[in-house]
């Protein structure tokens, strides 16, 4: 599961690493202090090249940046969540993360000396790359002051590491990145942005995270292709199947296979839908639901409800079949959506 930034930096800041000052914003009339920077809250990087990261310097231009940036796109993400910081003063600004390094069972230190927008551009060799552990906090932190040239700093980056190690640990993280980690120009060292995966694995042990913006998609959705241009969500693993073998006869290429099982609730598809277009290249969203237990009336509310909020949307394709399905046509047709009788009449409808 990733974080939003607004809520690694609040988990950040319940470790003691230094965060800028901060309140979320959830609407256009929220109470902002200027001078401040805005910021989108999607859960994807290069929001400041997106125009995600916005200055505001007086209040007469607040609202309209808020509003601006509430329908502003982020590969594919909307906002739910603003997030209004403080203005730092930046010196430098570095690259710091932790992550799992899974083949040595050990936890690294990834570095670089240049943090910011660009760091996807530096070649993987440039980087420090090192284990770490509590006993070796101190070597460490030598070797990021060298790397960061700041021998006055040593003391700062090994409380810095110790409490990241400690959270890294104890919040069962995957990755923990910093970036860019500033100094600013009174000598600080601050965490102005903060990405963190969670180990979906250890949910049972964090009833908390269920707090968290972005819910992790099901376990049952699996990539085929990322390139795929027709994603399927279905029920029973049966359908699923059959669904991704329908697109295959075309000559399509599907996205993915999902088998939601019983649980086709709007929350549920709206995680899916927003993983699905985290795939980048989906043309076309085949629902193929059989209504059993679950009740294809429901369902359709459900679509409509997933899809509201998310304008960008491919084009829908939907299939409810069985237990409550007229109902649904009639509610799919009030939001000018079409209940396809079959799975041939869509891939037909695709191919036309
Ligand atoms: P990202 O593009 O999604 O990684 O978003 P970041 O939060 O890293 O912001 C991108 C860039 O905006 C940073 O590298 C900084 O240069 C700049 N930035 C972010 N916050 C501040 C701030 O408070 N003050 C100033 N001056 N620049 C900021
Ligand atoms: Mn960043």
């Amino acid at each position: 599961m990733k974080l939003l930034e607004y809520e690694a930096k609040a988990l950040l800041d319940t470790y003691s690493v230094a965060v800028p000052d901060g309140r979320i914003i959830k609407s256009r009339d929220d109470e902002v202090k200027t001078p401040t920077v805005i910021k989108s809250q999607v859960p994807t990087g290069g929001r400041g090249k997106a125009g995600g990261v916005v200055k505001v310097a007086t209040s007469n231009e607040l609202t309209d940046v808020i509003e601006r940036l509430f329908k502003l796109p982020i590969k594919g993400h909307l906002p739910r969540t603003l997030l209004a910081e403080e203005l730092l003063d930046i010196d430098q600004e570095y690259y710091l993360s932790l992550l799992i390094n899974r083949q040595a069972e050990s936890i690294d230190l990834l570095a670089h000396r240049e943090g910011g927008i660009d760091i996807e551009a530096h070649d993987v060799s440039e980087f420090l790359r090192l284990p770490i552990d509590q006993n070796s906090i101190d070597s460490a932190a030598d070797s990021l002051a060298e790397l960061y040239d700041l021998p006055e700093q040593t003391f700062a980056l090994a409380d810095l590491l110790e409490n990241l190690l400690r959270a890294f640990v104890k919040e069962d993280m995957t990755l923990l990145e910093i970036n860019p980690l500033v100094l600013t120009t009174q000598n600080t060292l601050v965490a102005a942005d903060a990405k963190i995966e969670l180990d979906n694995s250890a949910e049972f042990r964090h009833p908390e995270w269920s707090g968290y913006e972005n819910q992790p998609t099901s376990a049952n959705f699996v990539t085929l292709n990322p390139k795929g241009s027709v994603a399927t969500i279905a029920n029973g693993a049966g359908l699923a199947m059959a669904t991704v073998d329908g697109v295959a006869a075309a000559s399509l290429t599907a996205a993915n296979f999902l088998d939601v099982g019983g649980a086709a609730t709007s929350e549920s598809l709206a995680r899916n839908f927003d993983e699905i277009m985290k795939l980048g290249r989906v043309e076309a969203i085949i629902i193929n639901i059989f209504g059993g237990i679950v009740r294809c009336d429901v369902v359709a509310e459900a679509i409509i409800a997933a899809r509201q909020a998310r304008p960008n949307l491919p084009q829908l394709l939907i299939r409810l079949s069985g237990n409550g399905s007229e109902r649904a046509a009639e509610i799919l047709s009030e939001h000018d959506l079409t209940n396809y009788a079959s799975l041939a009449d869509i891939i037909t409808e695709i191919r036309s």
